[in-house]
């Protein structure tokens, strides 16, 4: 890793993404066009992200099981929506062991219709019901244009796949997901986002109603971080999922399912870094905690490594690094962990020893201000203090960066000004051409109808006509 500077945020957005992720080695490009290689320092942001879901899923009754990759194509064929939806991107298998196949296989880009197939086979009757099952998988979409983590032709994710007795218990489960993923965004990612209903140009092909959480990047740009669909008895009458109900009548089933992926990794690098590089939020960091030993002499240097083998003990119950390679300097490892996003940075010197005090470095506060010297004793409280500080000023920061950036045009004109530099909450009259025509002028789409309606609608921000709802008008990625 050099010490080259990243280019500035202001800059060049985009190139100032793609740097972090290289250099932080976050991920890197695979043989393959639109691939993506996870590394890692990537890896572990995600089984963070994968601990903490996994907990919440748990908790709300979900259990794991995993279904094959390779789906006959015919069942993607069932559903007129899903099909029209994923045919452009489907990857195809025609050859198996050197033989044509007899029927086609198609890599899954998402399980609703493998998963639907089971479901029949396995529920009958209501007692049956609910069936509640998670998997983390991944699967693949033949985008063209590529990003790292943000669209990528193999992701990794997680699909929640339920199916229930009633429309009222499908839509239940439905915002109780969507919850589960704006808690896990706010409060494990610092990540402030936005729930909401998704417009019916937006929706999930074969769902009935898609909602998501949206987040605002840096650039001002909306990021979806994940979604949650309440998909009616669509897959259940393509598949037959049916089942006797309490009066011995056979129905069919509601169905949901849900998503969050690797995506996510994204926003978090879009919502917190800056020019120095990636800035990760205390509780989902790989190394919550690095701590550098400065020395000039071997005298110094047994002293200084003693005292930071002490502070690793001390903090065992964070994950906490020492930075102990003897051919770099401070300098080199400070910008490196900076690069890297670790949250808090100790440094340990021969006066530190001599002071029994160590001094520390926030990473989400640039300069003196984010510098403190304390005390060995206190060490372990003063760190937890720390990593909740700086997880709450990352919040507070991206909460007020969001807000900032948020406009409420009441005329088109305005509209239109406003989508370069941020969101637009705007009265909608529903109408698919208005969101069309804005999106022609603009290249802003509808990111989602918040569920916060706290400002009164009026008439349509595009056409004029009365419109009941806002919407969030913004560019996406
Ligand atoms: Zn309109």
């Amino acid at each position: 890793m050099s010490n080259e500077k990243i280019t500035p945020q202001s800059q060049d957005f985009s190139e100032w993404y793609n740097q972090v992720i290289l250099r932080a080695e976050l991920a890197d490009y695979a043989p393959v066009r639109g691939c993506m290689v996870v590394r890692p320092y990537g890896w572990a942001i995600w089984e963070n992200i994968q601990k903490t879901l996994d907990r919440r899923f748990k908790d709300t009754g979900h259990v794991n099981a995993a279904f094959p990759m390779l789906i006959p194509k015919s069942f993607m064929e069932k559903e007129k929506e899903h099909v029209e939806g994923f045919s452009p991107e489907l990857a195809v298998v025609t050859i198996g062991g050197g033989q044509e196949l007899e029927e086609p296989l198609v890599v899954r880009p998402t399980s609703e219709t493998i998963i639907g197939h089971m479901y029949a086979k396995w529920i009958q009757s209501y007692r049956d019901l609910p069936v509640l099952i998670n998997q983390w998988a991944n699967v693949v979409r033949w985008e063209m244009r590529t990003r790292l983590f943000l669209r990528t032709l193999e992701f990794y994710w997680q699909e929640g796949h339920t199916a229930h007795e009633t429309a009222e218990e499908a839509e239940e489960e439905t915002l109780r997901m969507l919850d589960v993923y704006a808690d896990f965004a706010i409060n494990e990612a610092a990540v402030p986002v936005v729930k909401g209903r998704k417009s019916e140009s937006e929706r999930f092909a074969g769902a009935v109603r898609t909602y998501s959480i949206e987040g605002m990047m840096k650039d001002t740009r909306a990021l979806q971080s994940g979604t949650s669909h309440n998909l009616g008895q669509n897959f259940a009458k393509a598949f037959n999922i049916q089942y006797l109900d309490r009066n011995n009548v056979l129905q069919h089933c509601w169905t949901t399912s849900w998503g969050l992926s690797t995506r996510f990794i994204g926003a978090i690098i879009m919502t917190h870094g800056d020019d120095q590089g990636l800035i990760l939020p205390p509780r989902l960091a790989p190394i919550q905690i690095v701590i550098v030993p400065i020395y000039r002499s071997d005298i110094e240097r047994e002293a200084v490594l003693t005292a930071a083998r002490e502070v690793e003990a001390r903090l065992s119950s964070f994950r906490c690094k020492v930075d102990d390679r003897a051919e770099m300097t401070p300098g080199f490892k400070f910008n490196e962990w900076e690069l890297r996003g670790v949250p808090l940075r100790i440094e340990i010197g021969p006066k530190d020893v001599e002071k029994h005090a160590v001094l520390t470095a926030r990473r989400d506060i640039p300069g003196k201000e984010g510098k403190l010297s304390i005390g060995m004793d206190q060490i372990e409280e003063e760190v937890a203090n720390f990593l909740t500080a700086i997880q709450n000023n990352l919040l507070d920061k991206a909460t007020r960066f969001r807000d900032e950036n948020t406009f409420k045009p009441e005329t088109y004109e305005e509209l239109k000004q406003v989508v370069n530099k941020g969101w637009a909450l705007s009265p909608w009259c529903g109408r698919a051409e208005c969101e069309v025509k804005v999106k022609e002028d603009t290249k802003a789409t509808t990111r989602c109808i918040p569920f916060d309606q706290s400002s009164p609608a009026g008439k349509c921000v595009v056409c004029g006509e009365p419109a009941e709802e806002r919407v969030i008008f913004a560019r996406a990625y």
